[in-house]
């Protein structure tokens, strides 16, 4: 295992978080399947690595969950996304995961962020190895110059960053990263899983 990978685990277990390492996106999928137990209720959050490593094909077909990404009917999208709130499992990824053995994460309306914080039993986090840095200051970075820009231009935002590229700071009604959360360390036990494969996943 790539060292750097290896002082991220070590330092995420010691914050108490759970840290797994796969070695392919085929692992990953396999260690999401074996943190969830049969019967549960399983949400996520946007994210292109969820999607990746099959893990969203997988809850489709095999744990009742319903994409609200796809409903059109207000009411009835609203209704799906409220019920993260209260399910056992939400898999999602991170904007960053910082070498000391903690996660950095940017959200817009935060219904990304929210229930990583607090509601689900458990938040299984898959991130791939390009989401590795050493400070806070290179996850601020990198999310201001790589993947808030690249997810905006994804999600068609029209906000500037998706015309060059560059953060402006802005004051757009579809701004994707207003709340900045930084996750220090996990009360609970474990609560928080973090997957890191040894692939580049995500933006
Ligand atoms: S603040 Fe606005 S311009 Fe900057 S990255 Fe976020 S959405 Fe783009």
């Amino acid at each position: 295992m790539d060292a750097v990978i290896a002082k991220t685990l070590e330092n995420l277990k010691a914050n108490q978080f759970g840290a797994y390492y796969a070695e392919t996106s085929a692992d990953a999928l396999e260690i999401v399947k074996s943190l969830i137990a049969e019967g549960e209720k399983v949400d996520r959050g946007g994210s292109m690595t969820i999607e990746q490593i099959g893990a969203l094909d997988y809850i489709l077909e095999n744990c009742g969950y319903t994409d609200p990404y796809k409903v059109t009917d207000p009411a009835e999208k609203e209704k799906l996304m409220q019920a993260r709130y209260t399910c056992d499992t939400f898999l999602c990824s991170a904007n960053a995961v910082i070498s000391d053995g903690r996660l950095y994460n940017e959200d817009g309306i935060c219904s990304r962020v929210a229930p990583m914080l607090y509601g689900p039993k458990q938040v299984i986090v898959v991130a791939g190895r390009n989401k590795i840095v050493n400070t806070e200051a290179e996850a601020r970075k990198r999310m201001m110059t790589v993947a808030a820009p690249l997810n905006a231009k994804r999600l068609n935002t029209g906000t500037p960053c998706t015309e060059d590229g560059v953060c402006h700071n802005c004051k757009s009604e579809r701004r994707i990263c207003c709340s900045t959360v930084i996750t220090n360390f996990n009360r609970i036990k474990e609560r928080i899983k973090v997957i890191i494969v040894n692939e580049d996943l995500g933006m």
